[in-house]
């Protein structure tokens, strides 16, 4: 029997709760891997599952935290053994499955990857999902041909976590990045991140015409609803746009227009399921495209102490790049 610290979930007729407790190692869930949980961080899906705006909560309790970064303490799976440094998200952790808010983890070895080579625990989490979505939208956009000789591509919800490592993705890759904000003030932050031009957020998130003046020769929405439908109105023929989320609403009041007259792609990116390949593919390429200095300019590190209140302030638009949560 061993006491830990976590977050926990809890839904029942006292209604919908956060908060710290202590558990047992016999409370957890099922898994042939244990971890000493080191590191999470904040995603914006943390957010939502400890507020309870949105329901990612598939079952009750839970431990929040789609991601984590640890070292391995028991394995009865074949490709992992005691002392190994490990990292996971998606793949349910946080929704379906005990995530990383705790200091313990118990998963299925096939949801974890080794720590990739030339990243730390720390920096490994820095990335997190967050920044395993936004490469795998770069992928996207390079999957289908596109290149940076074809023009700007613009990536919305830049201050964010996946909008900052989109951004700096992108602009080390060689493209010409204009940044969408809701924040001038971070105008200066986005430009060190490699960001050429900065738009207000408002100019593409109030309602426009299907077509429009051709801007951008793809895209990298982090935000859904009116400003996806601009993106895409504004995208030049034969262009290419990423979409992986929706802060700004679920909803995506476009036409056929972009697509049928203008040869436009729309691409959807899903970040959660094992997929050990791509997981596998997205993190070497994250461990040698994405600046380490930059990366630590886009990240911010918190006791797990305050892991709950970050959390919260996610979904208000209020954390800048990625929070690392020190967990061990
Ligand atoms: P963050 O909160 O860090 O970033 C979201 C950004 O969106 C904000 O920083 C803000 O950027 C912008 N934004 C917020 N509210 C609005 C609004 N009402 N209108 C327009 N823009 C807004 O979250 P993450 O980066 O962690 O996640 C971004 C999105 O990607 C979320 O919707 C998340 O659910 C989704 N996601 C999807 C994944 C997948 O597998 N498809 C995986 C990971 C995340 P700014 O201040 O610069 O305007």
């Amino acid at each position: 029997m061993s006491a830990f610290t976590a977050i926990r979930i809890d839904e029942d007729e006292a209604g919908y709760r956060a908060a710290y407790l202590e558990m047992d190692e016999s409370e957890l869930m099922d898994g042939d891997v244990d971890v000493a949980v080191t590191h999470s961080a904040v995603n914006y899906k943390d957010g939502l599952a400890v507020t309870g705006k949105a329901p990612v909560v598939r079952r009750f309790p839970m431990i929040p935290g789609v991601d984590f970064a640890g070292v391995v303490t028991r394995s009865s799976h074949p490709n992992f053994a005691p002392g190994d440094l490990v990292i996971a998200g998606g793949c349910g952790l946080g929704e379906q499955h005990y995530g990383g808010f705790a200091q313990r983890a118990r998963v299925s070895g096939d949801w974890l990857i080794p720590l990739p080579e030339g990243l730390t625990p720390a920096q490994a989490m820095a990335i997190g999902s967050a920044g395993y979505t936004a490469m795998l939208c770069v992928m996207a956009l390079e999957g289908r041909g596109l290149e940076p000789s074809r023009g700007p591509v613009v990536v919305t919800g830049a201050a964010g976590g996946v909008g900052s490592v989109a951004v700096a993705l992108l602009a080390a890759l060689g493209w010409r990045v204009v940044a969408s904000t809701g924040r001038p003030e971070e105008e200066a932050y986005l430009k060190t991140l490699g960001a050429a031009e900065i738009v207000d957020r408002a100019e593409l998130s109030i309602p426009g015409k299907p077509l429009q003046k051709q801007r951008f020769a793809g895209g990298v929405d982090t935000v859904g609803s009116v400003t996806l439908a601009n993106v895409l109105a504004q995208t030049s023929i034969d262009g290419v746009v990423a979409a992986c989320g929706n802060a700004q609403g679920m909803e995506l009041p476009t036409t056929v227009a972009p697509f049928i007259l203008r040869g436009v792609s729309l691409i959807g990116v899903e970040s959660v399921r094992p997929n050990l390949p791509l997981r596998r593919g997205g993190w070497e390429r994250l461990a040698r495209d994405l600046d380490k200095g930059i990366l630590a300019r886009m990240t911010q590190t918190a006791p797990f102490a305050r892991a709950l209140d970050h959390a919260r302030s996610i979904v208000a638009g209020k954390i800048r790049g990625r929070l690392v949560i020190e967990i061990g």
